[in-house]
């Protein structure tokens, strides 16, 4: 038997049919609520769209630890080979608004919520191990430079260009946008990155520098523009359509968690600014260690509700894991949860996508969305400290050692401005194949090419500082395709399929 229809409010309803009219030819009355209810629903069902990262794809799983590492951390999560949490997860694009299309040549965003006992647990990356810039004073014009131009409404790689070419520091990250891996094939087929240099801190109270890996163990697979112009030109949900149907059909994509080390103390020798996010540590002196498997085995029943609701923050820690000096995620750490609170309201963190599955007691009160009861242990415990013994207390037990800073406060640039090309030249010399560089030249001189000769002729100059061989593949891709003989560049084979390392 069917369920019987009600108002929202509970009572059964007669009829979901008609509105309710003054004879049979009459106007509507305006005490038909069940009309006006349903017309006034259908005005609120957006909410603001992400400013970045708005078109998303989700799945839930499992997160499974597979080895030891709890010499570096207290969480409890880590505390024992075996230990599970739900996971949630939202992969996206970065510039393009919520129809964009989804094969689109972009940075992929790589969110991870962790639902441990001790609360959530994000880890709020992308599927590049390093960013456009390494300080977020600058995101704002950054991410302008990503989205529309305010008179043509188009996208500007005028702008784009002009801000990378003042800011070479983001010459590591274009090179990987504009190299293969800038276009994947779908979410599986990436890896990710939390990008940031977090810590941990253990038991005895030490602290370690430390990056997050998630290893892809699908191989890594990425599209041509041609191939990816082809898939547009079909679907624009083409990263939905093979996320669903393949949790669907019981194809779980998988990502091995690893995590790089560095002792506290060895932060202040690195050779280069181990919190600037425009670096990685190289594998070879921070070699991958294993941690854990996360399984993505279930569609949410709902996409909005787990999806789009799904507020991730790099503020979201637990104990036992920290924050660095990186500037970019200081930046962070404030800005997702406020864009959270203007986007879902002030009590997103209740919504089932966010809600920690380990009990919360905590004292923020009323405000919209307070349809949670009191957490705070007490009834009459609405404000702390107070004499009520079952009331929520602060445990010092969980905090964190204390960080050692030394330094004037004032705003740094970095000194050492050859720092900014050495990872770059080493990812386009040492670790691209010839075809990927011949792809990458091409993939650039497209990009740029509808851009002004001033703004062209500086971003030659940052690349030809990368490396003399980058500067010239582009100058002659742009030569080639401007006189259409680009039939001799490779494509990326059949399924673009590169082998995934195991860890160390
Ligand atoms: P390694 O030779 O040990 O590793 C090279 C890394 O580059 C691998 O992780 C590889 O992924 C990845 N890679 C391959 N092609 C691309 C691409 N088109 N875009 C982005 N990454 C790619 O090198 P090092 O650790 O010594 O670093 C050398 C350079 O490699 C770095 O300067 C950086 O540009 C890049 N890189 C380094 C990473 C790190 O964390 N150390 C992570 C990613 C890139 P796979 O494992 O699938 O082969």
């Amino acid at each position: 038997m069917s369920k019987r229809l009600t108002t929202t409010a509970g009572a059964p309803m007669p009829t979901n049919e008609t509105s309710a009219t003054a004879g049979a030819r009459g106007p509507v009355l305006l005490e038909d609520y069940q009309l006006i209810e349903k017309l006034a629903h259908q005005n609120r069902e957006r909410i603001p769209e992400r400013v970045v990262h708005a078109k998303g794809w989700g799945a839930k799983g499992t997160f499974t630890v597979t080895h030891d590492i709890s010499r570096y951390t207290s969480a409890a999560i880590f505390s024992k080979v075996g230990n599970t949490c739900d996971i949630l997860s939202r992969w996206s694009t970065v510039a393009g608004e919520q129809g964009a299309a989804d094969a689109e040549r972009d940075v992929r965003g790589f969110s991870v919520k962790f639902y441990t006992e001790e609360g959530n647990w994000d880890v709020v990356g992308n599927n590049t191990p390093i960013f456009f810039i390494r300080d977020a004073y600058k995101f704002p014009d950054f991410i302008r430079t990503q989205k529309r131009h305010p008179q043509t409404n188009l996208r500007s790689p005028e702008a784009m260009f002009d801000f990378w070419a003042a800011q070479p520091e983001s010459v590591h990250q274009v090179t990987i946008l504009m190299s293969d891996r800038g276009i994947p094939q779908n979410p599986m087929h990436m890896h990710g990155y939390g990008s940031h240099t977090y810590s941990m801190f253990n038991d005895k109270g030490e602290r370690h520098w430390v990056k997050f890996h998630f290893r892809c163990q699908q191989p890594i697979r990425n599209y041509t523009n041609e191939q990816a112009e082809e898939i547009i030109g079909k679907t624009r949900e083409s990263y939905q359509e093979d996320l669903f149907n393949a949790i669907e059909e019981g194809n779980f994509p998988k990502w091995e968690l690893n995590i790089q080390v560095m002792a506290e103390e060895d932060a202040e020798t690195c050779g280069f600014n181990p919190f600037d996010l425009t670096k990685v540590w190289p594998h070879a002196a921070f070699p991958l260690i294993p941690v854990g498997m996360l399984e993505f085995n279930e569609n949410p029943e709902n996409y909005f509700q787990y999806v789009e609701n799904a507020a991730y923050s790099p503020s979201n820690k637990i104990p036992g894991i920290g924050f660095s000096p990186d500037k970019m995620l200081q930046g962070r750490i404030f800005a997702y949860a406020d864009a959270h609170r203007y986007r879902l309201g002030t009590h997103y963190e209740q919504l089932p996508a966010n809600r920690a599955k380990s009990e919360t007691h905590f004292y923020h009160k009323d405000g919209s969305m307070r349809f949670f009861p009191q957490k705070t242990g007490h009834p009459d415990a609405y404000y702390e400290p107070n004499q009520y013994e079952e009331a929520a207390r602060p445990d010092p037990s969980v905090a964190e050692p204390p960080l050692r800073i030394s330094g004037d406060a004032d705003r740094y640039v970095q000194e050492d401005k050859d720092a900014d090309y050495v990872q770059p030249r080493a990812l386009y010399a040492e670790v691209l194949g010839d075809d990927e560089r011949a792809r990458l030249h091409l993939n650039m001189a497209r990009a740029m090419s509808p851009c002004s000769t001033s703004v062209k002729e500086r971003w030659y100059a940052v690349l030809g500082r990368v490396h003399p061989d980058y500067e010239a593949g582009v100058r002659k891709a742009a030569e080639d395709l401007k006189s259409g003989n680009i039939d001799t560049y490779p494509g990326i084979p059949v399924t673009g399929d590169t082998p995934v390392r195991a860890a160390e």
